[in-house]
């Protein structure tokens, strides 16, 4: 579906096949020059015979666009290749542009088993089988005209001037858009409705993504913002109420996993089987396997948060990673 949802700003919803996230919004922004294309979707069939029919409809000329990618993961970046014109500039920060480069390489993905070795997940059974994710399954081929974007750098589309936001969190290196004369904020994965955005942490150590995560938010509340074009789903025009929310929600998941452990030290899949999701699926040992891995990854960004804190111990051992309260 397209829908133009501002002057000269258009929202085409791009199908993610087998995904419960069910849609990628992608963003047209109609330039005189040069337009631009914020996030693109699978690189598959389904999603590349959509956004090739909204090319049509809407009369895109790809040698005047450019593309802007909020962040790395292949619901928003996965056609980038595919869509790219030789004169297409794409707009990607640095974090996430090198981190698609190198997961062009096996060894990037092989990181992740060492991630399922140490969370627990090859201990409660789930198949080391890392080629069923959907970044290896649907991502971008790396791409030619990368230009790094960082914190304040413009881009002016029409009568639109766009600024950069560094919004790290959902992954390392994601940009919002906010446009300060029209209060627009497009904004990725930083913020969604209804829906929660995946915090997840895959390797202990390196950064507290969700305290950066958390910090995002503060700085996107001091914005004056009155639309919100997120990622997925619908659009919110209460930016701050729902900031508020998120801030909520993790604070009670924080609460939870705390609480978790006092039954004893644990590792990450087991506080996060036996944490609360809001899914249709309510039985962990049902989540289909990237879901396994997802709601792992959170469960780890909570309690490394926790550390970071003071409120969790850590021990490592040849088994993996444990956690427990300081009690
Ligand atoms: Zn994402």
């Amino acid at each position: 579906m397209i829908e133009q949802v501002w002057p000269n700003i258009y929202k085409i919803e791009i199908p993610l096949p087998g995904n419960p996230l069910r849609f990628t919004n992608s963003y047209y922004i109609h330039g005189i020059d040069r337009s631009l294309l914020v996030d693109n979707g699978f690189n598959c069939e389904e999603s590349r015979s959509v956004m090739n029919e909204a090319i049509y409809t809407l009369g895109i000329d790809m040698t005047k666009t450019d593309l802007f990618i909020t962040h790395l993961h292949a619901d928003h970046s996965g056609m980038t290749e595919y869509l790219a014109s030789p004169t297409s500039r794409v707009f990607m920060s640095y974090e996430d542009g090198t981190a698609v480069l190198a997961s062009q390489n096996i060894n990037y993905w092989e990181k992740l088993n060492d991630f399922m070795q140490f969370s627990g997940l090859i201990k409660a059974g789930v198949e080391n089988n890392t080629e069923q994710h959907p970044g290896r399954l649907y991502g971008t081929a790396y791409f030619k005209n990368l230009t790094p974007v960082k914190e304040f750098d413009h881009i002016v589309v029409g009568d639109y001037s766009f600024q950069c936001i560094m919004t790290p969190g959902h992954t390392e290196g994601h940009v919002c858009l906010y446009e300060p004369i029209h209060h627009l904020l497009l904004c990725g994965d930083t913020i969604l409705g209804k829906i929660t955005p995946n915090i997840s942490l895959w390797e202990i150590g390196k950064v507290d993504v969700l305290g950066q995560y958390l910090q995002s938010l503060d700085k996107i509340e001091r914005f004056a913002v009155d639309v919100v074009l997120p990622g997925h789903r619908h659009i919110i025009y209460d930016c701050r109420e729902r900031i508020q929310q998120l801030k909520a929600h993790h604070q009670k998941r924080l609460d939870e996993v705390l609480c978790l452990l006092r039954y004893g030290s644990t590792n990450a899949t087991d506080i996060a089987r036996k944490m609360n999701w809001d899914l249709s699926i309510k039985k962990w040992d049902e989540f289909p396997w990237a879901q396994k891995l997802f709601s792992t990854g959170e469960a780890m960004s909570h309690l490394y948060n926790l550390y970071r804190q003071g409120q969790t111990l850590i021990t490592k051992s040849n088994d993996g990673i444990y956690y427990f309260d300081q009690i």
